[in-house]
């Protein structure tokens, strides 16, 4: 449900590429981020230079890699895309720098993964468009320096305390996207219902909208389920009682909680009388990777104030028994 790229299947694929937007018009919410964007490419574009490193970081599915075909689009140069755990060796990393043309954007995905050695040999490309390449080993080694097209990096990220500060450092805009609000994910969702010519009630679309974890990714994965449902059990038509009855049926309660969100919690409440628990016991008792846990469920559940996050572990707050409908223990949790 998710939505990511491993749990979809090839037509979820070509639709996630079909609802992409194109332009920062298309572009809906994060508007004090597009706007100081939008600037700083009108303004590289104007003086005919690369436009300065970009870090953008935030959760999964919030438009990281859509901001950077925008970016590219924008300043009308090619979009080259790959991601911090492929680059395994300086030479690959070699290979797409130098393949770059003048003002040409290279996006790396995950990009806190990227390797030391790998990271290194960025330090210099993206300060001085140059690369010092070790040929050779032994008595024969000799260093060579290339230089490159001045380019853009994009480097996004879930995980921005997880980048060295050297490599933070070089990068002059820097941009954290934040969940979208329902009103926000209405928007993006009767847009997408358009593009896939799937008639849709506006209660509806704000149904949907509110139950998808302020994501869009997630949003457009619940709407393309809610079609199937209209389609198969309706008569086409996505309306309030076909979207609250696809809703359910994919697990996704009445406050936008899956499965997973709801088992974290009441691992929490159940098994650690609501904790102080660590991570990594959390991710133990619910059969998921403790890096997921941080990087895709908790932070939406401490923004909703589910969760809390202390120096000796998570801690379930009071609208967390609220909503599980379980009563706290003697002395509370909240
Ligand atoms: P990940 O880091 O998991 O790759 P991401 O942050 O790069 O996620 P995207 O792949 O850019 O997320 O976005 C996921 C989908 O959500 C896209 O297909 C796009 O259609 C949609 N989307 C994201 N942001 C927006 C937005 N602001 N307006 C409309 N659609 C959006």
């Amino acid at each position: 449900l998710k939505g990511d790229d491993e749990h979809m299947n090839q037509t979820d694929k070509e639709f996630e590429k079909a609802l992409r937007p194109l332009s920062f018009d298309d572009f809906t919410g994060q508007q004090k981020i597009v706007d100081n964007i939008k600037i700083f490419v009108l303004a590289a574009k104007k003086r005919g230079e690369s436009l300065d490193h970009v870090l953008l970081h935030g959760p999964p599915g919030l438009g990281k890699t859509t901001l950077s075909h925008i970016i590219a689009n924008e300043l009308e140069s090619s979009l080259k895309i790959t991601s911090g755990p492929v680059l395994d060796k300086p030479s690959d990393l070699a290979g797409l720098l130098t393949n770059l043309e003048e003002g040409d954007v290279l996006f790396i995905d995950e990009i806190h993964r990227l390797n030391a050695v790998v990271e290194e040999y960025l330090y210099s490309a993206m300060e001085d468009f140059r690369i010092d390449i070790m040929l050779d080993s032994g008595p024969n080694a000799r260093s060579v320096q290339i230089s490159l097209n001045p380019f853009t990096l994009i480097g996004a990220t879930t995980r921005s305390g997880l980048l060295t500060s050297p490599l933070r450092a070089r990068f002059g805009i820097n941009a954290r996207l934040e969940y979208y609000d329902a009103k926000l994910l209405t928007t993006i969702v009767t847009r997408s219902a358009n593009i896939l010519g799937a008639p849709m009630d506006e209660v509806a679309a704000y149904e949907i909208a509110r139950r998808s974890r302020g994501t869009p990714r997630i949003a457009n994965t619940l709407l393309r389920r809610t079609r199937d449902f209209a389609d198969i059990k309706g008569n086409g038509t996505i309306n309030l009682e076909i979207a609250k009855f696809a809703l359910d049926a994919l697990d996704v309660d009445e406050n936008g909680l899956d499965e997973m969100d709801n088992r974290i919690l009441t691992t929490i409440i159940e098994k650690f009388k609501g904790g102080p628990v660590g991570i990594s016991t959390i991710a133990t008792a619910c059969g998921e990777e403790g890096e997921t846990i941080e990087e895709v469920y908790e932070p939406f559940l401490i923004q909703e104030g589910y969760l809390k996050r202390t120096s000796r572990g998570r801690i379930a707050t009071e609208l967390a028994y609220k909503h599980l409908n379980i009563r706290p223990h003697f002395g509370g949790n909240s």
